[in-house]
């Protein structure tokens, strides 16, 4: 629907009707509690596991499925290809991988089996890094292990001590320094 107007979902009404029937719509879904609400998670197509929101507030799928969430039972395929080659078998170098590493299907230890596209071929030689060793969702969890916990600290600022707030726990080792003292060390 382009430039429409007076349309209810995406249909079009007079402007008399239009204004008699917005606020009857208000009115009923206020009364239904859904006025000014987000959509709600039984409309989503996709399964709450599926979400980026199982990466940061991980439920399992009985308490996904009692807090109305809906959740996926699917499982990828298992890719096919020409060939198998173990990850530890991958060469090295990217000058000693041929192109024709794409079309084989690569067995990690995890045993969960992936492939590589050209593009992303490419892009490691582009970039000059090695080939990947791991299933990519092995590797996206790996990613968010390393990331800080979605919490703050009341921290101390390592240069001035001033009160900040960091991700990063106070029993941990790295030094946490205030906005202008990280500044005056990067430029
Ligand atoms: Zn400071």
């Amino acid at each position: 629907m382009k430039k429409g107007e007076f349309c209810v979902l995406n249909t079009p009404y007079s402007r008399a009707e239009y204004e008699e029937l917005v606020p009857r719509i208000i009115a009923k879904m206020t009364s239904d509690g859904e006025w000014g609400e987000y959509f709600p998670p039984t409309l989503s197509p996709y399964g709450y596991n599926e979400s980026i929101a199982q990466d940061y507030f991980p439920l399992t799928r009985s308490e996904a499925i009692s807090s109305g969430f809906t959740w996926s039972d699917y499982t990828a395929p298992r890719p096919r290809g020409k060939a198998e080659i173990a990850a530890a078998d991958l060469p090295d170098g990217l000058v000693d991988t041929p192109d024709s590493i794409i079309e084989q299907v690569i067995i990690p230890s995890s045993g969960r089996a992936f492939r590589l596209t050209g593009p992303e071929l490419a892009f490691y030689r582009s970039m000059g890094l090695p080939l990947p060793r791991e299933h990519y969702e092995d590797r996206l969890i790996a990613r968010l292990k390393r990331l800080n916990p979605r919490a703050l600290y009341q921290r101390a600022c390592f240069k001035c001590n001033a009160k900040i707030e960091s991700s990063f726990a106070p029993q941990r080792s790295e030094r946490v320094l205030c906005a202008s003292c990280y500044q005056q060390q990067v430029l």
